[in-house]
C-alpha cells in the first residue's frame, strides 16, 4: 500500500505520525519511507538512518543561441512560468522560475534553445532496520520542489509497505507526493487554523480521488469544531492523541513514539488496519 501522511497546516506532528507508522509496520514488513517534505525533510531526526547514497537533481534550463535567435518572441509566449522573456532583442531566461518544461525549446522556430542541466537538490537513501529512508532536499534557494519528489517516487518498490511524508499546505509540491496514494491520512490539531488548513487539504485530496482519514493531534484542546467537521464531512477520525507533556518531549528529543511509550504501539498497528479496511471497501466499490 502507498499511504501518504499530510497536513494543510505545518507543526501537527505529521512527521511524528509516518515515522511512528513505519516503525510499527517494520516490526512484521519491508518499509518504504519517503520524505517528501523537501525543503524541510526531517524524518531522519526520528528514524536515524545510514546514509548509504546521495545523488544530484538537475532540471533542464534553456539557453539560447543567440546567432540563430530572430527575437520572435516566441518562446516567452509559450512559458507558462514567466521564466523566459525576450526584451530589446535581447533573451532573457530566469532559472529559478523554470520547471525544465521543455517547451520553449520544442516550439523555438529556429532551433536556437538549447537546455543544460541545472543541480536543484539531491536525493539520499538509507536505512534503519527494516525501513528503507528515501529523501529528497531541495537547494536552498531552489523553488522547484516537484523535480525533486518525482525523483524520490520513482525509488517506490510496491511490494512493499510505502508511507510519504508530504509536506505542509496543499500546493503543487502536495499534489506532486500525495497523487497515485492508495490512501492520505490527514493530520491535524482541534485549532480554528487546524480547521481551515484541514479544510483546504480535504478538499484537494478528494479532488484527487484519494481516501483519506484524520488523525488528531493533541486531541482536547482548542475549540472542538474538528469533529462535527469529520462527521459532516463523512471523514474517518482514525486515531487521536491527547497534548501530553511526555509525547511533546519525545518529539523535542527526535525519539520515535513508539519506541519512547511503546503502550502506543497497538494504536499504529490499529490505525494501519483501519486504513487497510477503507482501501480495499473502497477499492471493491470501484
Ligand atoms: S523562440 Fe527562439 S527564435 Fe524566437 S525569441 Fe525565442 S529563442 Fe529566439
Ligand atoms: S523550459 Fe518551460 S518553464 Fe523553462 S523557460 Fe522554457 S517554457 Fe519556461
Amino acid at each position: 500500500m502507498i499511504l501518504s501522511v499530510a497536513s494543510g497546516k505545518g507543526g501537527t506532528g505529521k512527521t511524528l505520525i509516518a515515522t511512528s507508522l513505519a516503525f510499527a509496520l517494520s516490526e512484521k514488513n519491508k518499509v518504504q519511507l519517503l520524505d517528501c517534505d523537501v525543503e524541510e525533510p526531517n524524518a531522519d531526526i526520528f528514524i536515524h538512518s545510514h546514509i548509504t547514497q546521495s545523488y544530484p537533481v538537475f532540471i533542464p534550463i534553456p539557453k539560447v543561441d543567440e546567432t540563430k535567435c530572430t527575437y520572435c518572441g516566441k518562446c516567452a509566449e509559450v512559458c507558462a512560468y514567466n521564466a523566459i522573456a525576450v526584451v530589446n532583442k535581447k533573451v532573457l531566461i530566469f532559472p529559478e522560475l523554470c520547471h525544465g518544461c521543455g517547451a520553449c525549446s520544442y516550439l523555438c522556430p529556429e532551433s536556437a534553445i538549447t537546455e543544460e542541466g541545472q543541480e536543484i537538490g539531491v536525493v539520499e537513501k538509507g536505512n534503519s532496520g527494516n525501513i528503507e529512508l528515501i529523501q529528497g532536499r531541495l537547494t536552498i534557494g531552489q523553488l522547484m520542489a516537484p523535480p525533486i519528489i518525482r525523483e524520490v517516487k520513482k525509488h517506490i518498490d510496491s511490494r512493499n509497505e510505502v508511507i510519504i511524508d508530504v509536506s505542509p499546505g496543499t500546493s503543487c509540491p502536495v499534489v506532486e507526493a500525495i497523487k497515485g496514494s492508495d490512501f492520505c491520512l490527514l493530520v491535524t490539531e482541534p485549532t480554528p487554523f487546524g480547521l481551515n488548513d484541514l479544510s483546504l487539504a480535504v478538499e484537494v485530496v478528494r479532488e484527487l480521488g484519494i481516501p483519506c482519514g484524520v488523525v488528531i493531534n493533541r486531541a482536547g484542546v482548542g475549540d472542538g469544531k474538528i469533529e462535527p467537521y469529520c462527521s459532516e464531512q463523512r471523514l474517518p477520525i482514525l486515531l487521536r492523541i491527547p497534548l501530553d507533556r511526555k509525547i511533546a518531549t519525545l518529539y523535542s528529543k527526535g525519539v520515535p513514539l513508539i519506541e519512547g511509550m511503546p503502550e502506543w504501539r497497538n494504536a499504529f498497528f490499529k490505525l494501519f488496519q483501519d486504513i487497510e479496511e477503507i482501501v480495499s471497501v473502497n477499492q471493491a466499490a470501484k
